[in-house]
Formats: structure tokens, sequence, C-alpha cells
């Protein structure tokens, strides 16, 4: 789950985290309110959307002029940026040609920079510790960076036994070039991350740019936090920080529902229980020649409610032009799938070619119920059977 900047600040706040002043504006009167509470004289004004690149982004109203994060020079200035950008479409590297509504800003402090760098916590699956990311090219995308400079990202990873330490803190700090009193600075915002990172049960932390003030100040001037979703269960407070108007309406359902669905571009609808199987399914369309339009794994009660809940937010997608059922059944035997595909299907009136294959407990029984139903169902015998009549069946065969 992604959170926006505004609400990343303020629980980094709350662990130390060193970042600037500032206040979440829903219209440009709070926005002016917002700033008046600021000591100025400058201030910036940043539009809170789920992606990056804000700054280098245009509005789709006027695209000529000026980005998504402005500096402001008076409370005047302040108000007139966030009613040029509340309410309007922003798009960035990060949202596609569509863009994403701005509803909200954040006003926070100007900030003198004398450098720009990047920082950023993760969970390393290769060596299974929580790796922490520096690089004195701030500002960019760190991906940017990994391509053309890759020695320019130095990486410490901490044993979760031990914890971190001002160690790491300071091996960066000096890979960083950060001198004096920065380095004692960038450790204590280092040790506050890790432990935001660890207690939140954050998939990732990422600050760019982290930067040093004139002052010599190490502080966070952006940051996106992402929670790992499976440890949401821990954190029922956070839940609320949850933007629904930020994602994809069909996931969005997915997740009341408690499917595990991913929207994807392709065209053919996956509806399979298990994630090894949905992932093997979807190669195996790739390779046949089409590509799936969504990653769902109904999971091991697949009865008819969830069948149904299933086939209607895969159809709700308009790419959709088949659906590829890969079942196996086993606690959720063939012959109850069977009849939840039936309902389902009479229930929405489907009305794109429907491929099944189910393998398992009853699978006699269920082919059985699918061949009787009436329906104009599409059985198939294996996995390559199965994606290859739904890839036939897109493309008009
Ligand atoms: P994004 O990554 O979405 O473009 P950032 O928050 O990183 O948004 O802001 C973009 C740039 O705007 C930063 O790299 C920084 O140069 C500048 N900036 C952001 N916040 C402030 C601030 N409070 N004071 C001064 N400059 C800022
Ligand atoms: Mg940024």
């Amino acid at each position: 789950m992604n959170i926006h900047e505004y609400q990343a600040k303020e629980l980094l706040r709350r662990y130390g985290v060193a970042v600037l002043d500032g206040h979440v504006a829903w219209t440009p009167e709070e926005a002016e309110a917002a700033a008046g509470k600021l000591p100025g004289p400058i201030y910036v004004v940043k539009s809170q959307i789920h992606a990056g690149g804000r700054g280098a982004g245009r509005f789709t109203n006027d695209p000529d002029g000026k980005g998504g994060v402005r500096l402001a020079k008076s409370v005047a200035e302040a108000k007139a940026a966030a009613a040029a950008m509340i309410g309007s479409t922003l798009v960035t590297k990060q949202t596609g040609p569509e863009g994403k509504l701005v509803s909200r800003v954040y006003v926070e402090a100007g900030c003198d920079i004398a450098r720009e760098l990047y920082l950023s916590l993760l969970v390393d699956r290769d060596c299974s510790r929580i790796v922490i990311m520096a690089s004195t090219e701030g500002g960019i995308e760190i991906e940017e960076v990994a391509a053309h400079n890759p020695e320019k990202i130095l990486k410490v990873d901490v044993d979760p036994a031990t914890g971190v330490s001002g160690w790491h803190g300071r091996k960066l700090a000096f890979g960083l070039g950060l001198e004096g009193k920065q380095v004692g600075s960038f450790v204590k915002f280092v040790e506050a991350m890790y432990k935001a990172f660890v207690e939140l049960d954050c998939a990732i932390v990422e600050i760019n740019p982290l930067v040093v003030t004139k002052a010599g100040d190490v502080v966070a001037l952006d940051a996106k936090v992402s929670f790992d979703d499976s440890a949401l269960y821990r954190h029922k407070d956070l839940e609320a920080l949850r933007d629904d108007t930020e994602m994809d309406p069909k996931e969005l359902d997915a997740v009341q529902n408690d499917l595990n669905y991913v929207a994807l571009d392709g065209e053919i609808g996956c509806m399979v229980n298990g994630a090894g199987l949905a992932m093997a399914t979807m190669d195996i369309i790739k390779l046949y020649g089409s590509s799936p339009a969504n990653f769902l794994d109904v999971g091991g009660t697949a009865d008819s409610a969830r069948v149904t809940q299933a086939f209607r937010i895969i159809t709700s997608d308009t790419n959709v032009k088949a659906i590829l059922v890969n079942i196996f059944g086993g606690i959720a035997k063939c012959d109850m799938i069977a009849t939840g595909i039936v309902e389902a299907s009479k229930n929405l009136k489907l009305s794109v070619p429907l491929v099944v294959r189910l393998e398992g407990t009853n699978v006699e029984l269920g082919k059985k119920i699918l061949a009787e139903s009436g329906l104009a169902i599409i059985a198939a015998d294996n996995l390559a059977d199965a994606a290859q009549k739904a890839v036939a069946a897109v493309k008009g065969a």
C-alpha cells in the first residue's frame, strides 16, 4: 500500500526523521492558511499524488506551464499555486499519459539546498535483509543512476539480529562525502529511518532528494513510503491512510473482496487459484502469442460467490476479449468450482469466450457439470491446450 508524501513525512517525523514543517491543504484557502503558519519567506507547494516526477510533470490543462512542485515567494503566491494544482490532472513520467487528479497539496517550508542526495531502505531478497542504499545523485530517478552510473550507488545491509548501528550510517556518510556535523545528522537520520521501516513493516522507504542544507542539516525533502500489504493487519491505524482514489477501481474492488488481483494491459482475463499457477498461466499465454489482462489468484476457497466476484472484476475491464479459468481442485473440489463457474456465467451473462481447464479432485464430475450446463464453455485438457484455445478465441479463430 502506498501513501502520500505528506502522510509519509508525518509518520517519519514521529520516528525522529528530519523533515521540514508543512501542512496539507484541500483548497486554495487552506493553502493560504497553511503558508501563513510557516515562517516564510519561501514556501513550496507540492501536488500530492501517488507518483514521483512531480517537479518535472505538467498539468493537462496547462501543458506549457509549471510543474507539480512550485516555489512561492509569498502567502498569496502559495495560494495561487494551490489554486492552479487542485482539481487539475498532473502527468509525470510515473503516472502514464492519463495522469492523476490532484485533490490536495502539501505546503512546505522552503529549503536552502546545498546538495541533493538519495537514500532508500528496502528488503533485499537476495540477502534476506534490509538494505540501505545511498547515492550522491539525488533528485533524479535511481533507475537512471543504476543504469548509467551503478558505481554511484552505495549499499549496506543490516543484520536483523543486531539491527542498525552508527557504523552503517558512517560508512554511507563517508561514501557520500559528508563532513563535520553532517555526518552525525546523517547517522541519526539513518537510524530513525531504519526504526520506522521495521516498526511500520515497510516494503520501501525512499527519500529522493535527501538534502544537505546550507546550514549543514540533513533533511528529507521528498518521501515515498510503501507498506508490506501482508503485514497491514498489524497496523489498523495505517489502513486509514489508504487513498482509494489513487487505486485502479478493479484493484480496489479486489482488495475489498479479499482477492489477489493486479490489473495488466493484455486481453485475456485470467482466473486461477494459487499464485504460482497464476504466474505459470500468464507465462503460457505469452508463449502462445497473446498477453494476460490481469493476475488473479482467487485463493483456496473458489466457491460460487468468489468466482462471481472474480468474473465481475475481470469483465469490468473492457480490454478483456476472452477469459481463461485455470483451477486446480484440491481443498476446493472441481465439481464445486464448476458449479460456481456455471452460476457466475449465468448471473453475469458473460459475453466473451470462456475457456476452462480443471484438474484435481472430482475433475470428471466437474467437467460433466460444465458440459451439461448448456453454456458455450470451451473445455481444455491441460494448461497448454487451455492457453492455445484462449489465444485462438481472442485472435477470432
Ligand atoms: P518529485 O520527486 O515528485 O519531483 P520532490 O519532492 O522530489 O518531487 O520535489 C522535486 C524537487 O523540488 C526537489 O528535487 C527539490 O529540488 C525541490 N523541492 C522539493 N521540496 C522542496 C522544499 N521544501 N524546498 C525547496 N525545494 C524543494
Ligand atoms: Mg522526489
